[in-house]
């Protein structure tokens, strides 16, 4: 039989269901799900208001060119209006977050004719050529050099780093909290610092909220978070609800520079996809979710400081709304397998980082489930480290 090519260990478990924040694997044991697909299931698995959205365009149409209108394209625009990006007021949907990357990289490009590109130790922006290129980690980037350059990565939260800004750098790019390489958040002064250097030398900033975005730091934007305004806004993961999508926002001054020919994407845009950003806007709006990760993801931090505090093994518990990390001085991937013994679904992040990344539905008794989940996993990770 034909073997999927995984890319990523196996866990183990058979996941056959998922419904708010949980999910179910074969055996009918339920997990909390603090992993949701990479943060995808922000809104919960299956939410009612996404399903009802699919359901109904699949019956209508499922696939359609940018070429032709279609009345869910207009709902949508008319939803996402009020959730766009301050200046950004032109959308172009994507199916992933690497695609939204590219196409935000090809219009630096573009606009300002230069072709460096700055980017940030430990960031993550994707899998693909140019995603990659910005994309810190060696281990991911080595084995498929040469890519697209020049590029150059400066020490994030570093003023001092950004005086490597220039007049022949196209974009910055930068995550407002870097997820995939540990789950930390930028500093206020670093990210007003970063915006007032791009703006000096003409260079576009790119905030890539691929992780961030949606809501899941407390705001609906993180950059919203710094009292900045980016230039081009990437977004994926939580938008679609569950559905594979992306999003590059951008202000009407750069729309008008943009061709017929510049990009294009068989799938981007198309109804099912459109559908569920609209009910996932929706939903964003009428519960609240920004306001619900902010207030959550503050009792969420607090539960765990409490919890865990006698670790010495811990280097710091820390996060922005409901994106969190506990950050540990060894590999946490024996906390990982013990959090998912105790049916708490995690994921790593950078080298030392046990990363939640949890619907906004959760509520306070499965934060102390996870709590109790991670003081055992780390306290055996601790035994362990002792004994050797
Ligand atoms: C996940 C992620 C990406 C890549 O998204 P894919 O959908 O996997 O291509 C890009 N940027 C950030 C910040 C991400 O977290």
């Amino acid at each position: 039989m034909i073997k999927i090519l995984k890319f990523y260990q196996d866990r183990g478990l058979k996941i056959v269901k998922g419904e708010g924040q949980y999910v179910w694997d074969d055996k009918g044991d339920k997990y909390l799900d603090l992993h949701a697909g990479h943060g995808v299931a922000f809104l919960g698995h299956r939410n009612k208001t996404v399903i009802s959205y699919l359901e109904k365009q699949m019956n209508e149409i499922m696939t359609l060119s940018l070429a032709f209108d279609t009345p869910i394209r207009e709902e949508m625009t008319r939803e996402l209006d009020d959730l766009k990006p301050n200046n950004l007021e032109h959308v172009f949907l994507l199916n992933s977050g690497s695609e939204a990357v590219e196409l935000a990289l090809k219009i630096a490009r573009k606009i300002t004719k230069r072709r460096k590109i700055v980017a940030f130790k430990n960031s993550f922006h994707g899998r693909s050529m140019g995603a990659l290129s910005v994309t810190w980690n060696k281990k991911y980037r080595e084995p498929f050099e040469p890519l697209i350059g020049p590029t150059e990565f400066l020490d994030y939260n570093n003023i001092d780093s950004l005086k490597n800004i220039t007049e022949d750098t196209a974009a910055v790019i930068v995550e407002p909290v870097q997820g995939e390489g540990g789950v930390i958040p930028a500093k206020k002064e670093f990210m007003k610092a970063l915006r007032e250097m791009t703006e000096k030398v003409g260079a576009l900033l790119i905030i890539d909220e691929v992780q961030t975005g949606f809501g899941r730091t407390g705001k609906i934007w993180a950059y919203q978070h710094f009292d900045i305004k980016p230039d081009i806004l990437t977004a994926g993961k939580a938008i679609g609800g569950g559905f594979p999508v992306s999003a590059v926002f951008i202000p009407e001054w750069i729309s008008e520079k943009i061709e017929e020919g510049d990009h294009g994407s068989t799938y981007g845009g198309n109804p099912l996809a459109v559908a569920a950003v609209t009910a996932a806007c929706k939903v964003a709006k009428s519960e609240k979710i920004a306001d619900q990760a902010q207030k959550k993801g503050e009792l969420f931090l607090k539960i765990l400081k409490e919890k865990l505090e006698d670790f010495k093994i811990i280097r710091e518990i820390r996060g922005l709304g409901l994106m969190i990390g506990i950050d540990l001085k060894v590999n946490p991937s024996t906390a990982i397998k013990i959090l998912q013994d105790e049916k708490v679904l995690s994921l790593k992040a950078g080298l030392t980082v046990i990363r939640f990344l949890p619907p906004y539905v959760i509520n306070q008794s499965d934060m102390e489930w996870a709590a109790d989940a991670a003081r055992k996993g780390i306290s055996e990770t601790e035994s362990k480290r002792l004994a050797s």
